[in-house]
């Protein structure tokens, strides 16, 4: 392509005349001094110019600067050194139209003779549609790589054997390491020591070609503090779709875990706030209940002492069994002192696996102190078979207390004072607790704001108890409602998933 051009087809004049019309690249031939003699058809749609415009000019009118200005003597340097700089290689350089617009060219040029004298073959090839394409993709690229650089999220890329091959801005911050620091090294750097198999299991699952999505872990930074991180690892693939390494999306979720953690240790706050509370409100009827065993002791204790200095033959038998009364009495009263103490002791919430009925149970021991006295009539239906649940018992005792309180003042008016505690197994899934009384009920206007906090009509009411109630039944994977009671009076109800068994 870049040999001398053969006398023989110069001779044969038509096929040469076709060739040079009908190729696809510009095709020019010059003279030693730069002077055009062939300037063909696709010449002519490159650079707008009629051949009868450019053959006998200088062929550097064709030419933006710098080219335009250094061709002659470039021509000249190499007529007397014979210094090639293009010729029988090519390059890319620039052409400039008729109307001055530039375009890129790739110019090939070849050096043959003519009628003895030395001649150049230039083949111009547009450049212009590869360069836009090329341009795109490396636009594509830099906005791609504008993308990674201003994520929040650190992004990563690594080798199938874990070797760290990408390492963006955020993962610096996030991190702590520069891309200089970590480009080349173990991926297993940032694990904390006991979470080295985390890796297996990704890499087993890479394999597979799966992906992990949000998977919340625990990296370690530079200095080795631990950081929570949000992870979503997938496959990198080759041209071929054979899996050559990983990038991995790793969020700072530090801040929500603190957030959530916080909001963790206020509800136990305010749970706690709300049981104090609780209790505040029938302390009365709580000295009262724990009066009544103590009173009982002292009677029996006082009849013990009677026994022991009378004659009577039975008095040892008597008093000891005298005595056994007031221990029976002494243990009431622990009994309620321990489950007070339970029930506003400061927590965490902890879950463990429960017996509702048993939850139930000491929840109305709680919640009626003083029932008696307001002559409610107790009624409990346990099922005989509830599966078990996996609950916070002291949050559950909290919602049957505050709603047997609620409903227990709600019939202070009532004619009829009865309460109805009903526990109820929904095809061993899930039990189903309820708890109706027989009082005014709720007004529909007030039904639709019950769950809201501060939603009281009680003069010194805090309206939070059924809002605090309400979050601790949710957060066990059920819901409280309310529906009126056939006779007039509310029913409170919630379920409560069985807890997994190990089957
Ligand atoms: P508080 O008891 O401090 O008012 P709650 O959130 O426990 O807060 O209750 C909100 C309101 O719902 C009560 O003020 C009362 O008007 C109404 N309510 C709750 N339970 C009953 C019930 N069993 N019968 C009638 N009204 C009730």
């Amino acid at each position: 392509m870049h040999g001398p051009v053969a006398p023989a087809a110069q001779s044969d004049d038509t096929l040469f005349q076709t060739l040079i019309a009908t190729a696809v690249d510009g095709i020019m031939v010059i003279d030693e001094l730069g002077i055009v003699q062939v300037y063909n058809k696709a010449c002519e749609r490159l650079f707008q110019y009629r051949a009868d415009e450019v053959i006998g000019q200088n062929v550097k009118m064709l030419m933006p600067a710098p080219y335009r200005e250094q061709h002659d003597g470039y021509l000249e340097h190499y007529r007397t050194s014979g210094e090639a700089r293009i010729i029988g290689v090519g390059r890319e350089a620039r052409g400039q139209r008729k109307d001055g617009s530039e375009f890129p060219l790739y110019l090939s040029v070849g050096q043959g003779a003519l009628d003895g004298k030395r001649i150049f073959v230039g083949v111009v090839h547009d450049l212009t549609q590869l360069k836009s394409e090329a341009a795109a993709r490396e636009q594509e690229r830099n906005f791609l790589a504008s993308i990674v650089e201003s994520s929040n999220d650190a992004i990563i890329s690594k080798t199938l054997d874990g070797t760290i091959t990408s390492w963006n801005a955020a993962a610096e911050y996030i991190f702590g390491y520069t891309a200089k620091e970590m480009i080349g090294q173990p991926i297993s750097t940032l694990f904390p020591p006991d979470m080295i198999d985390e890796e297996t299991f990704i890499l087993a699952k890479l394999a597979k070609g799966e992906s992990i999505e949000h998977y919340e872990t625990v990296r370690r930074r530079k200095g080795g503090a631990h950081i929570d991180i949000s992870l979503t690892v997938s496959p990198l693939y080759d041209a071929g779709g054979k899996i050559i390494g990983a990038s991995k999306t790793a969020r700072d979720i530090t801040e929500r875990k603190t957030a959530e953690a916080r909001l963790q240790m206020l509800q136990n706050e305010l749970t706690h706030v709300a049981r104090l509370t609780e209790m505040g409100q029938f302390s009365a009827a709580l000295a009262h209940e724990l009066n009544q065993p103590l009173t009982a002791m002292l009677n029996y204790v006082n009849v013990a002492k009677r026994l022991l200095v009378s004659q009577n033959p039975d008095a040892p038998a008597k008093t000891y069994e005298t005595i056994a009364k007031a221990g029976q009495q002494a243990q009431r009263a622990g009994q309620i002192i321990r489950r007070m103490r339970d029930f506003v002791e400061k927590r965490d919430s902890k879950r463990t696996i429960e017996d509702i009925n048993k939850i139930a149970a000491d929840a109305i021991a709680l919640g009626l102190v003083g029932a008696k006295i307001a002559n409610i009539k107790m009624h409990t239906t346990f099922a005989d078979r509830a599966p078990a649940v996996l609950v916070d018992k002291v949050q559950i005792q909290q919602v049957l207390v505050n709603l047997l309180r609620n409903a227990a003042e709600a019939m202070a008016e009532s004619p009829k004072r009865e309460l109805t505690v009903t526990t109820r197994n929904i095809d061993d899934t899930a039990v189903e607790v309820a708890v109706a009384d027989t009082g005014p009920g709720i007004p529909e206007d007030l039904a639709k704001r019950l769950f809201e906090p501060f939603v009281t009509t009680k003069a010194g009411g805090m309206g939070i108890g059924l809002a605090i109630s309400q979050s601790i039944v949710e957060a066990h994977g059920g819901q409280l409602r309310m529906a009126p009671n056939k006779n007039g009076g509310a029913i409170f109800h919630f379920r409560l998933p069985a807890a997994p068994t190990m089957e």
